[in-house]
């Protein structure tokens, strides 16, 4: 395909994706395939000669689309949301198309294994200065928007910044992997005779019991113990500081090293501001030679784009006691996949953690707050321009537009909040703070299970469910950029409906 060609055809890809997203409630929202459908739909080994690109588009409809779970659709209500923008998306195609890997703004040297070349590059030899600098005022952008402590904006004369990661379960990890090597270095600065291994042997993270398993896995990549704070319904599901300290107690009593916690938004993100000076002020634990710090990581993957309302931002208060803080702008801030951002109070921790360099001294070491090597902040070498995307929305939505947004969806939720209330067969299971409902029938939980499997066999609405001490509870997420009231109403109508059938043929 040459430029002549790729004009046309990408004209021809605009309109299709426009279409598909124009169109997109008139498909059923989940897919009606069976595992391993696709497989026989195409050939099992690649072309030998090349296909041309109409047979490419034309296999869109017959092998692709039978299989896709329509995240868009406005009838889609499973899990979070997952962002979508036009404007995001063209710049999706300018990344694509610049198709730098953006992992430092100066190079000198660069190792090319297997075969071992050694590249001496120029002094100031960039990778992409606009990647880098970009994501760095973007960052600020928004963490300003965030309203986030000056020390973790990089344009300040703080120590923090921020960086775009994949994943928030990537910066529960990073976070994770920077405590860790934070802990050891304080520990060995005291007691450099001491062992790492049986440093890190005796390393102890916590999580509440309701956090998302990204904790977990963060844990056992990181090859630390991991420990779950129990939580009660009648504290709302939030982590209560004296429990946490008494875990804390025992553990240091049991010989182990207290070192991170991650803590997510709820509805009860007040925790953070219970548990934390606890953690800072009243018990400095001596195994750390006065310098206990246990570091806060806190994971607002989904509710932090609500943030950037003033009517939500009380939700982030304690932040001013995290060491680092993550959302996803491409949950539910018109930030297309993938888009996670992370800021950290002191960047030297991340940089310490991942730089490959032994001899690392951390005075020496500080980088500027606008000319960051990227590349020490994260576990991949290669990035993406993915701030383009953040530049794009954001100037082409503004603040106001992105708020507009955000409040349309949590009003969205309290309208299907209002409708299952009114129905007295129904309950609501948590409090509705954003844009996510949860709800049961009042009765068994075969009941509630039933019913949402007719839901979703149903096609036309797709909902998930969730566990609350013990009971099977549906939840009702607004998610696509396009659903409105009538959507709602649609989706309370065919719950409705099922519920009738279901609570007739079973006993409640
Ligand atoms: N953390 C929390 C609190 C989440 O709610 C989720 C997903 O919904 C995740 C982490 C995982 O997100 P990601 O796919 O960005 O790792």
């Amino acid at each position: 395909m040459d430029a002549t060609e790729f004009r046309r055809r990408g004209k021809e890809m605009v309109d299709l994706i426009a279409d598909y997203l124009e169109n997109i409630e008139q498909r059923p929202v989940y897919p009606n395939v069976e595992p391993g459908y696709l497989r026989s739909l195409i050939p099992q080994e690649a072309p030998e000669e090349p296909d041309t690109y109409e047979d490419v588009v034309k296999d869109i409809e017959r092998v692709i689309m039978p299989g896709v779970t329509h995240w868009h659709s406005p009838y889609f209500y499973a899990y979070f949301p997952t962002a979508s923008s036009f404007p995001a998306m063209l710049a999706d195609m300018l990344s694509g198309a610049i198709g730098c890997i953006g992992f430092s703004w100066v190079c000198r040297t660069m190792s090319f294994s297997p075969v071992s070349i050694i590249l001496e590059c120029h002094l100031n030899w960039a990778a992409s200065p606009a990647c880098t600098e970009l994501e760095t005022v973007m960052m600020d952008w928004l963490g300003k928007m965030l309203k986030l402590p000056e020390e973790f904006i990089a344009g300040t004369h703080g120590q923090g910044g921020g960086v775009i990661q994949g994943t928030a379960s990537e910066a529960t990890l990073v976070a994770l992997l920077a405590a860790r090597s934070r802990t050891v270095r304080i520990i060995l600065a005291n007691d450099p005779q001491r062992p790492e291994t049986d440093i890190t042997s005796k390393l102890v993270a916590y999580a509440s019991d309701q956090a998302h398993c990204s904790v977990e896995r963060a844990g056992m990549i990181g090859g630390v113990r991991m420990k779950k704070i129990p939580t009660k319904q009648s504290n709302k599901y939030a982590v209560h500081g004296e429990t946490f300290l008494k875990m804390i107690q025992e553990d240091k009593a049991a010989g182990l090293i207290p070192f991170y916690v991650r803590t997510e938004h709820t509805t009860f993100f007040e925790r953070t501001k219970h548990t934390h000076p606890i953690l800072r002020t009243e018990h400095t634990p001596s195994i750390l030679c006065n310098a206990e710090q246990i570091w806060m990581h806190i994971d607002a993957a989904y509710a932090g784009s609500s943030f950037i309302c003033p009517e939500f931002r009380p939700l982030l208060n304690g932040i001013e006691f995290a060491d680092s803080f993550n959302f996803n702008p491409h949950k539910w801030l018109l930030v297309n996949f993938d888009c996670s951002t992370m800021w950290v109070r002191d960047r030297s921790d991340l940089i310490g953690a991942f730089k490959m360099d032994p001899l690392y001294l951390k005075h020496d070491h500080q980088e500027s707050g606008l000319i960051t090597d990227y590349r020490h902040w994260q576990i991949p070498l290669g990035r993406r321009f993915r701030s383009l995307k953040m530049w794009f929305v954001f100037r082409m939505y503004g603040l106001k537009g992105l708020q507009d947004y955000i409040r349309k969806h949590v009003e969205l939720a309290k309208e299907f909040e209002t409708l299952v209330r009114a129905d007295p067969r129904f309950e609501i299971s948590a409090d509705v703070i954003l844009a996510l409902v949860c709800f049961r029938l009042k009765g068994s939980n075969e009941m509630n299970e039933v019913l949402l499997k007719r839901i979703n066999n149903g096609k036309k609405i797709h909902l998930v469910p969730c566990q609350l001490s013990g009971q099977f509870v549906l939840r009702f997420a607004i998610c696509a950029r396009t659903t409105e009231s009538r959507h709602v109403r649609e989706a309370w109508r065919i719950i409705s409906q099922l519920a009738e059938e279901v609570m007739q043929e079973l006993p409640h």
